[in-house]
């Protein structure tokens, strides 16, 4: 039975609260709860060895106690003498009215501080103090913890050390035959070393350990809603050369990319087994023209293809563009969605049933079960739609094992996207059509305000369309970040000639589409909005992103808000509103400015964070990585592949008892973070 973290000693309701914050409630979370990093206490120095600017421990014994001096009238200033055989030292503390009481003359205590030098005397500032035989947190390894409002440091060491004394009784669920060939260190040894470890190589191996879990668990969870079996039996195109009569008839020519990608997917079609292929590309390196030509062959070849999109808004603008695409062809598109009336429904599901419909582009509502096709026999779906076993069986029952083409307009490196997209076959559109113009890219400080609100005047005056996107807001942060609802405000008193839109997450599905209805016609000159402006939509006429508060968004983050201008014929532009001097930070704003390519920009971003900073892997399906960097662990990662291809080989779903530990903690993460589509 998982303890309550309660059971611990120090830990209350209150602070039993904090906890749950940061999604602990057993004792186990808690464990889960890693450092972030460690501090070496284990180095003891004499008095008379210590040197100007390091940070050592020290046994001292109170020589005279603490005597307080008040400077200003809110400074107070508390000393203390101590002194060991070689020497003396004195104590400071600034503004602790605690101190007082706490030391009486020949008390033996270990401190741990910066050694520092104050009228050629050497001196500790703010300690930490332990009286000697029952050090805690000196002499030794000392874990820190990322911190929350209301739970310091030392709040987390102590409970966590309470907290460890649970280990030596925890279940292994790694079976021994894959620690062992992975030289993976038992999950006790693991846990008690990853918080406080006995040297750093310890510490190491430990770490390894969870990263190995980590990402080995991940896939497990995974690989629920991949396919269970991609190598069917498919449809097969008999005639692909068809295809020519739609490319040479397209107003541009292909890139080779795209060629690429075209062919790739043709030959699955022609293969006799069923595909399962995933085209990633920028947005507008032209994802949908080929997908247009796949469409074109399959209903040459005498079937039906479906077209699927995460929204509305999004089924109408594909159903357009591909009845364009589809001019003087004879193929007729039919669109459905869940908002058509009853009639207008009854009146498509005929059109599908009986073949008339040679195209069907919808919602989700095209797997409904009164849906009935023809002869369905190739589906195009956004990356939102990846699949389950449920929703693919419901597909393949609708036709006979359709092929399916997933597009991803989210460029991932090759490490991510073996994680995510293992069971699919991947094509690449790395190039975009010539002549496009990167969108111009900035990233100012507050002193450019003005002059970036007076652009926005400019252009938006001359007839151009803006987005201001601001980052969404926890209700407990109190801080200077932009809200979206007073930016607009503030915008439409500054602009009070243009119409400004307003658009965050808490509004109803029916007026967030309302809102962006208005800003595709251009009756909304200036769009405010939290992140949830709909990836995909299309407005040419928007050429200006403004991203307030650009350090809170991930690298990939970025790159999608701004793929949502320069789609139009004008010189786009993006700026970021960036604040703080975080290193960090600056490399991200600036790999940004210099460049618009996805693939570069998602590497960047992979090698620039941290574990367990993973923002932005949600976009991606992905819960938060507690420890792994899939940059820096990508050797782990592989293993924990071959590791989890093994696993899944022998037990599919994770039945036996062998592997039940692994189940539940794979079943944890689904529930908690993964969102099953
Ligand atoms: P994506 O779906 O990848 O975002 P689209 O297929 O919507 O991109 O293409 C974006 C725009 O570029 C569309 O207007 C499309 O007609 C056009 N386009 C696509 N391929 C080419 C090409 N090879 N040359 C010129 N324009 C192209
Ligand atoms: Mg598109």
């Amino acid at each position: 039975m998982p303890k309550d973290i309660r059971y611990l000693k120090g830990v209350g309701e209150k602070r039993a609260e904090l906890f749950a914050k940061k999604g602990i409630k057993t004792v186990e979370d808690l464990l889960y709860y890693f450092p972030r990093s460690h501090e070496d206490r284990t180095e003891k120095k004499d008095i008379a060895d210590c040197v100007e600017g390091e940070t050592v421990c020290v046994s001292i014994t109170v020589f005279s106690p603490v005597r307080e001096t008040r400077v200003r009238r809110n400074m107070l200033i508390s000393t203390m003498i101590v002194s060991d055989e070689s020497g003396v030292l004195n104590v400071v503390w600034y503004n602790n009215r605690y101190v007082k009481n706490q030391f009486k003359t020949g008390d033996k205590y270990v401190l741990y501080g910066k050694v520092t030098k104050n009228r050629g005397k050497l001196e500790m500032v703010n300690p930490v103090c332990e009286q000697e035989g029952k050090e805690r947190f000196t002499g030794k390894i000392v874990p820190l913890y990322p911190l929350t409002s209301g739970l310091t440091q030392k709040i987390l060491q102590s409970t966590m050390e309470l907290a460890i004394k649970e280990v030596g009784r925890m279940e292994e669920y790694i079976p021994s035959d894959i620690r062992e060939k992975y030289h993976i260190a038992e999950l006790n040894f693991a846990m008690k070393n990853i918080h406080f470890p006995e040297n750093f190589e310890s510490y190491n191996i430990a770490r390894e350990r969870f990263v190995f879990e980590e990402l080995l668990v991940l896939q497990l969870a995974l690989s629920g809603r991949k396919d269970i079996n991609t190598s069917q039996d498919g449809i097969v195109f008999e005639d692909i050369n068809c295809v020519r009569e739609f490319t040479d008839n397209l107003p541009f020519s292909l890139t080779n990319a795209q060629k690429k990608t075209l062919n790739e997917i043709l030959k699955d079609c022609k293969s006799g087994k069923m595909m399962n292929r995933l085209v990633q590309g920028d947005v507008g390196s032209g994802k949908t023209a080929v997908a247009a030509a796949a469409i074109y062959t399959a209903v040459k070849n005498g079937h039906q293809a479906a077209m699927m999109a995460p929204t509305e808004i999004l089924a109408t603008q594909h159903a357009e563009t591909l009845a364009e695409f589809f001019k003087g062809t004879g193929i007729t598109v039919v669109m459905l969605t869940g908002s058509m009336r009853a009639a207008e429904k009854r009146r498509a599901y005929d059109l599908i049933a009986t073949g008339i419909a040679d195209v069907v582009v919808g919602t989700h509502a095209i797997i409904q079960d009164a849906v009935e096709f023809y002869d369905l026999a190739f589906v195009v779906a956004d990356e939102q739609h990846r699949f389950g076993v449920e929703q693919r069986a419901k597909l393949a029952a609708k036709g006979n094992n359709p092929h399916m083409l997933i597009m991803s307009a989210t460029p991932i490196p090759r490490t991510l996207a073996l994680i995510l997209y293992g069971d699919l076959d991947i094509s690449v559109i790395d190039e975009l059509p010539p002549g496009r113009k990167p969108v111009k890219t900035y990233a100012v400080g507050e002193s450019m305000r003005k002059r970036i609100f007076a652009f926005l005047q400019k252009n938006v005056s001359a007839g151009m369309q803006a987005y201001v996107v601001c980052p969404l807001i926890e209700e407990t942060e109190t801080s200077d970040l932009q809200n979206a609802e007073m930016l607009a405000e503030k915008l439409q008193a500054i602009f009070p000639e243009f119409k400004i839109g307003l658009m965050h997450g808490k509004m109803k599905a029916k007026l967030k589409e309302e809102v962006m209805d208005e800003f595709v016609r251009g009756e909304i000159n200036i769009l405010v909005s939290t992140t949830v402006i709909e990836v995909g939509v299309n407005v040419p006429n928007a050429n200006i992103m403004v991203i307030e508060n650009a350090e809170r968004f991930g690298l990939s983050q970025l790159h999608q808000l701004r793929g949502r201008v320069g789609r139009g014929n004008a010189q786009a532009f993006c700026i970021l509103f960036a604040h703080g001097k975080n290193e960090v930070t600056k490399k991200r704003m600036e790999t940004m400015c210099i460049s618009n390519d996805g693939f570069y920009i998602s590497e960047q971003d992979l090698k620039l964070r941290g574990p367990g900073d993973f923002f932005g892997t949600r976009q991606h399906g992905l819960p938060e990585m507690r420890i792994a960097n899939l940059f820096e662990d990508r050797d782990i990662l592989a293993m924990s592949q071959e590791a989890a291809k093994k696993i899944m080989a022998e037990d599919r779903h994770l039945e036996s008892e062998k592997y039940s530990g692994l189940r539940k903690r794979a079943e944890s993460i689904i529930s908690d973070d993964i969102v099953m589509n």
